[in-house]
């Protein structure tokens, strides 16, 4: 679902990504492991083109990301090509991003209604159906103000799944959170995981990236250190940095 060849990325002088090769099938569970700074969150902002790739080509879904190529010359697509290429990726992030103004509901139905045009009432019925999913049918009206912050996480899950995403993206969706409210956000992305969604977590939840990962990405200084099944990389860690990273979380 994802080909990702020798990604690149630059912030003016500053190298983030050495040069990435990232696959992702479809049904696919994939942690990425890594320390502060090694680029896991610009890797999955590039997935999402929140940013541009200074090198390298990403394909979603067999399409070029951000380019059209013909004639082997590349042309930058444009806004509108690439809003639809970004409405297949569902993205929930550290921080919940809802709108304040908004009920939980509302937040649910904005994208579809104003990116796929559902009529209010198709958009309602599909909402109320996935508040129910997260387990908050029953604060539908409430509020982010008025939710926990691991509420607030869900509907903001909630919310990415209303457009039907073919790929999830979470960026440490658990670590804003008090301790005590991880647990349910991470019930919702295991339910999520088991019901076959195609998932890339960057997360410091290693009994997670444990239980349910298929594969887990370890990434250092913006490459990809080592990766392999759960048990491989973090019982058996091959590389000094994925172990003494290990050592530090555990
Ligand atoms: P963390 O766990 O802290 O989020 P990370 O592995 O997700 O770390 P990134 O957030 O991808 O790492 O950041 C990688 C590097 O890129 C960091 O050194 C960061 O300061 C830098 N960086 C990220 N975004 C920008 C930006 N917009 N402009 C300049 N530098 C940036």
């Amino acid at each position: 679902l994802v080909h990702a060849v020798n990604v690149i990325k630059h912030f003016g002088s500053h190298q983030v990504l050495q040069g990435i090769d990232f696959d992702v099938s479809r049904g696919e569970v994939i942690c990425l492991l890594g320390p502060s700074g090694s680029g896991k969150t610009t890797l999955l902002r590039l997935v999402n083109q929140l940013e541009k790739l200074t090198g390298g080509r990403i394909w979603f879904d067999g399409e070029l990301l951000g380019f059209t190529e013909r004639d082997g010359k590349l042309y930058t697509r444009n806004d509108r090509d690439i809003a639809r290429q970004r409405a297949k990726i569902g993205m929930v992030f550290q921080r919940f991003n809802l709108f304040p103004h908004k009920t939980a509901l509302e937040n649910v139905i904005e994208a579809p209604r104003q990116v796929k045009g559902l009529s209010k009432k198709t958009a309602i019925t599909e909402a109320m159906a996935l508040l129910d999913r997260v387990g908050l049918a029953d604060r539908a009206n409430y509020y982010p103000s008025q939710l926990s912050g691991g509420q607030q996480q869900r509907v903001a899950i909630a919310r990415a799944l209303a457009m039907r995403p073919e790929l999830m993206l979470f960026d440490e969706p658990t670590s804003a959170l008090d301790p005590e409210l991880v647990g349910e956000v991470l019930a919702v992305m295991r339910d999520l995981a088991s019901a076959g969604m195609t998932m890339i977590v960057v997360t410091h939840e290693m009994a997670f990236a444990n239980e349910v990962a298929d594969r887990v990405v370890f990434m250092d200084a913006g490459v990809v250190v080592e990766q392999g099944p759960p048990a491989e990389v973090l019982l058996h860690p091959q590389h000094e940095r994925t172990k003494s990273f290990l050592r530090r979380v555990r």
